[in-house]
């Protein structure tokens, strides 16, 4: 798996300061599934999150893992990419972003763009309530799919 290891100081200094505000405790579990997804650029959903932490702690359950990643995700530390709750992704990136997803294998790649983050929303939007974020998709066949 590949690590954002430029970033993960910043994002457990955050951590720890995130739980502390909101009186959260900071057991050694939380910390690991949290470090699973903010050390991940692969979007993972929470099947593979268990996977990954399970290996370093056996003893974790499934259920815990599952509540865990929500509540990261209310504090704002983690986010998550697409709308079905049962195949959520999480995504330990929560500065601004894109995704591109490959429609063959679900690979999530990251990608930035300035023009897209200023991107004015339609009147319409407001009809149906207050718009927090958006996120814009762009779906393909990833290389590693279209070389084979
Ligand atoms: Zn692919
Ligand atoms: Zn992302």
């Amino acid at each position: 798996m590949e690590t954002y290891n430029i970033n993960m100081e910043q994002k457990m200094t955050r951590f720890n300061e995130v739980c502390k505000n909101a009186g959260i405790k900071l057991t050694h579990q939380r910390m690991e599934i949290f470090k699973e997804v903010a050390g991940s650029k692969a979007h993972p959903d929470a099947e593979s999150v268990f996977r990954g932490v399970h290996e370093r702690m056996p003893t974790l359950s499934q259920d815990t893992v599952y509540r865990t990643l929500w509540l990261l995700k209310d504090l704002g530390l983690i986010t998550t990419v697409g709308v079905s709750r049962e195949r959520t992704r999480f995504d330990g990136n929560i500065h601004p972003h894109h995704h591109f997803v490959c429609s063959r294998c679900g690979s999530t790649y990251d990608f930035h763009s300035r023009e897209l983050d200023e991107l004015n929303l339609p009147d319409q939007i407001k009809d149906m309530g207050r718009a927090d974020d958006f996120q814009v998709t762009v779906k393909g066949v990833c290389k590693d799919c279209s070389d084979s």
